[in-house]
């Protein structure tokens, strides 16, 4: 049939991504990138890439089905989701948990004037670790749900060791204690604080002549980054971040542990391990976006969540097909 036509808005680590995701799945063609910088600056990774400027969406109005917004989730997406929700189908992968209340109130009020199916909030997490977390809570209602996240590389921390007088460079990884996973599997069900679930791991480059121990204590001690964590502290040079802390790996678990009766220990577990947080992101996000262009042509307007969306409609294949073959 026709493939379904993609647009991506915002060209960082999820828009390329989102170029590579298109290119594995047979029933998509992108139509292009669109961004807020000089277009012509830009170098798409796939030769067959058309980069277009931001204000271009208004004249591919009717060639595009399903945008795929990769702004960030702090400055832009609380912007581009309403307006470009008022215009196209879109998915998103805001994760500022605590505003999702809000954001999906307002990309709800232009998607249904406008008549677009938006699904906001897609990914890992929130995404499919909150699929499985409502799964583990409705499937066994006597029990607790606990999150580990990494081994991963968490941006918000990097650049708070950055920004330590006497730093040139650095990366966090955050790192899920063992032991607390292995008690939580166990059965036992213990209250574990996010201090006690994980511990941070920073690899840092000093500037010429600063002093590390110094620096190292004021990592260690910075509040709500590092000050209640078991923080370990690295140093390394320049060439070996470039060489050893490239990527952006990053992962975790979601564990709900009930029971059923008296003695009977259930447990069910997701995990993921990620080579590139973003690559994988982006996959998440072009499944969804096969999904919203059928909701969207069921005429299921309206911003969604992943509770909304049956699996089989993230599948290439059909109902039938998958029947048959997946069941
Ligand atoms: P980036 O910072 O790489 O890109 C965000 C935007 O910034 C881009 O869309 C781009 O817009 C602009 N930009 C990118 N590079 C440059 C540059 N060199 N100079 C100026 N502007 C630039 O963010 P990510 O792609 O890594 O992440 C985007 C969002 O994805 C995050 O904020 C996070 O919310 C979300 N995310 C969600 C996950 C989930 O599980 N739900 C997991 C991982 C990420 P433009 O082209 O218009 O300039």
């Amino acid at each position: 049939g026709t493939p379904i036509r993609i647009g991506i808005v915002g060209y960082g680590n999820l828009g390329r991504g989102v170029e590579a995701a298109v290119s594995h799945n047979a029933d998509m063609a992108l139509m292009g990138v669109f961004t807020r910088r000089n277009p012509a600056e830009l170098n798409p990774a796939r030769a067959d890439t058309t980069v277009f400027a931001y204000d271009a969406l208004t004249e591919h109005h009717d060639s595009i089905d399903v945008l795929v917004l990769c702004g960030g989730s702090k400055e832009d997406l609380p912007q581009q989701g309403p307006e470009l929700a008022a215009r196209f189908n879109i998915v998103d992968s805001f994760d500022t948990h605590a505003r999702i209340p809000e954001y999906f109130a307002a990309v709800d009020g232009a998607a249904h004037e406008a008549s677009t199916t938006a699904l906001i909030s897609t990914g890992w997490d929130p995404g499919l670790f909150s699929i499985n977390r409502v799964m583990g809570e409705s499937l066994l209602p006597e029990g607790d749900t606990y999150t580990f996240w990494g081994r991963g590389l968490s941006q918000g921390h990097s650049d708070a060791i950055r920004r330590v007088p006497g730093v040139a460079g650095g990366v966090q990884y955050t790192i899920p204690s063992d032991e607390a996973i292995d008690s939580v599997r166990s059965g036992l069900r213990p209250p574990l604080t996010t201090q006690q679930k994980h511990t941070r791991e920073c690899y840092v480059v000093l500037q010429d002549g600063a002093d590390a121990d110094a620096v190292r204590a004021a990592i260690v001690t910075m509040p709500h980054y590092f000050a209640d964590y078991n923080t370990t502290v690295s140093f390394i040079s320049d060439d070996e971040l470039r060489r050893d802390h490239a990527d952006m790996p990053h992962g975790g678990t979601v564990i709900r542990s009930g029971s059923t009766s008296h003695g009977k220990r259930q447990t069910i577990e997701f995990g993921l391990q990620l080579g590139s947080n973003p690559e994988f992101t982006a996959s998440v996000l072009v499944a969804y976006a096969r999904a919203v262009h059928r909701m969207g042509a069921q005429g299921q307007y309206g911003a969604k969540t992943v509770f909304d969306v049956p699996p089989g409609l993230l599948s290439p294949r059909s109902a039938a097909q998958l029947r048959a073959e997946l069941l």
